[in-house]
């Protein structure tokens, strides 16, 4: 894909979550009037139940870059057949990349075992596909190291979203190809060690993302931008959160946020040079 330069590109964010619309936000409105003219987004669809909904939006804007796949979390009631409904759908729209996927040993009752697997047929099918992928990784850095290295056919390029892991990982994972997304949420000073991994990770790795509904920044941070579904329920991120992301992030590195931005974007590119 032969991405014009100039925009800012949120790099993971589940703009078609009904938990946004339940919030008041609408993905049409976003579209048309609210969105900075500059905004674009790689749109993650999570599990077979909402792939055609993320393909559907791309089809109607070009400014959202769809991926799809099983994400840990729906890992425990996908349909037998995922894997052959996710590689026709790839097949189909080769402007898709693969994701979001990956390993999490947070969630209650996780079984690692059984998301590895999941993890490995993604891997493999970004690889036969030549697609970028999106990782997700919580709590379980360590696995995720070892299905990497034990994997010689990797996709051609993949994204850690949201990078929390510990920052002596990241040497490993630059080598292993690796890009890194900077959420929202890490502007709170108490997320140290995501912050202490983005101040080294090498700048022709970065991104940055919203993951909007989830990882809102806190709520005095300047410019966020917060979304209730009720009165006393939790805060969701808005996609505006984008530009939160960028300043954070410029200040963190204490670099100029006008050519992180330039930066950002052709990092975007390379990730995304491989799909047709
Ligand atoms: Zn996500």
């Amino acid at each position: 894909m032969d991405l014009p330069p100039g925009p800012l590109t949120d790099a993971h964010c589940h703009l078609h979550d009904d938990q946004l619309r339940g919030a008041g936000f609408s993905v049409e409105r976003w579209l048309c009037d609210e969105a900075p003219a500059d905004w674009r987004g790689i749109v993650n669809g999570t599990s077979p139940a909402d792939w055609e909904a993320v393909l559907a939006l791309a089809r109607t804007d070009a400014r959202i870059l769809p991926q799809i796949g099983l994400h840990p979390w729906r890992v425990r009631e996908r349909p037998r057949d995922w894997a052959s409904r996710l590689e026709t759908l790839l097949i189909q729209n080769p402007q898709t990349g693969v994701g979001e996927c990956g390993l999490d040993k947070w969630i209650e009752g996780a079984d690692i075992t059984d998301q590895t697997h999941v993890f490995k047929e993604h891997l493999s099918l970004a690889h036969r596909l030549n697609r970028p992928l999106t990782v997700h990784c919580l709590r379980a850095w360590g696995p995720l190291r070892q299905v990497l290295e034990g994997t010689p056919n990797r996709p051609p390029a993949f994204l850690l979203h949201g990078y929390g892991g510990p920052p002596e990982l990241v040497p490993v994972f630059v080598d292993l190809g690796a890009y890194f997304s900077y959420s929202p949420s890490f502007a709170d000073p108490r997320k140290t060690r995501a912050r202490a991994a983005f101040r080294i990770i090498p700048r022709e790795r970065l991104l940055v993302e919203t993951d909007a509904p989830s990882m809102p920044p806190p709520a005095d941070t300047p410019g966020a931008l917060l979304l209730k579904a009720r009165e006393d329920g939790p805060c969701l991120s808005h996609p505006g959160n984008l530009a939160v992301s960028l300043r954070s992030l410029a200040g963190l590195r204490g670099e100029d946020t006008e050519s992180l931005r330039e930066a950002l974007e052709q990092n975007l590119r390379d990730l995304l040079k491989f799909l047709q």
